[in-house]
């Protein structure tokens, strides 16, 4: 609840590579807010400049002095809308802006989202792999040792899983996760994502490698990496039904045979016991 005068925190979503996908709402509330806190205000210039917004500028990092949090929290405590972006798509995913928002919360300021691109969600919307569940793990560690620990912990999950990932880290991302999970798990790659060598692959993993290892182009740009979830595997043996009953029948009386065929296959005893009395026929 926003219980004072306080200014509105707008935390806005900006293209992740073509600028026609800016929302309009994000160039209006830029353009009136009284300020842009971004990561780099080099950078974030370029994409105001094209939008002819003129607003000033200012630095937020999440890990910053607290000096910089504290003049965008003391602005918007005097009544002041402040906007927050990141260098491409949407603030705090995998960017900067959770501890910012926090304390907005906790002063009981107004926080609301702008929403628009987000890398992870757009791989996600074409990967062709199950999306009503899906875990979000942002960037995997650098190192081998540590990558790979983190896959087999994510190996056991059911969900779709989506990374971000350097390129020229990619191949051997893609080599532990063979290791991990098998060479025939399904994987999706997404390059470049609204960019005009944008790129998607879908395959298993032994194929990924393969295509990625082939040409160096894929391992250029930017890149979504997902992986499917745990195969959920058939725990169910199937079992002849007639067969175990035709066994059973040769060393039992039929009602036993019937019920323990049943108990057996998972069948219906009842089903079994006139099963059993065609046999006998
Ligand atoms: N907050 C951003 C978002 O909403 O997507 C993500 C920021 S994160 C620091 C940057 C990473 O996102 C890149 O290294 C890459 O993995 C992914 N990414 C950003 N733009 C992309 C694009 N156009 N195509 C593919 N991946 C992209």
């Amino acid at each position: 609840m926003n219980s004072n005068q306080s200014g509105t925190l707008y935390v806005v979503a900006t293209p992740i590579g073509n600028l026609g996908d800016m929302v309009p709402r994000a160039v209006e509330i830029l353009q009136t807010v009284k300020a842009i806190a971004c990561e780099d205000t080099r950078h974030s210039k370029k994409l105001l400049d094209h939008f002819r917004i003129d607003t000033p500028l200012m630095a937020y990092h999440d890990h910053s002095d607290k000096k910089s949090s504290h003049k965008i929290l003391t602005q918007l405590s005097a009544g002041n809308d402040i906007a927050l972006i990141s260098d491409a798509g949407t603030p705090l995913i995998s960017d900067p802006g959770y501890r910012l928002v926090l304390a907005a919360r906790q002063q009981g300021i107004n926080v609301i989202p702008v929403p628009g691109a987000c890398a992870a969600i757009a791989a996600l919307s074409v990967a062709g792999l199950p999306t009503d569940r899906f875990r979000f793990v942002g960037f995997l560690p650098a190192k081998s040792t540590q990558r790979k620990k983190v896959l087999q912990e994510l190996a056991a999950v059911p969900e779709t899983v989506v990374f971000y990932e350097a390129p020229h880290r990619i191949l051997d991302t893609l080599k532990d996760s063979v290791e991990v999970f098998g060479a025939e798990h399904s994987g999706f790659i997404a390059r470049e994502l609204s960019k005009t060598f944008e790129t998607y692959l879908h395959g298993t993993l032994a194929e990924l490698v393969s295509i990625v290892e082939a040409d160096s182009n894929q391992q250029r740009g930017e890149i979504v990496l997902v992986l499917a979830g745990r195969e959920e595997t058939e725990s169910t043996v199937t079992v002849d039904g007639e067969r175990v009953l035709r066994l059973l029948l040769a060393e039992l009386p039929t009602a036993k045979a019937a019920a323990l065929t049943a108990k057996i296959t998972g069948g219906d005893k009842k089903q079994f016991y006139q099963m059993a009395l065609a046999l006998k026929d």
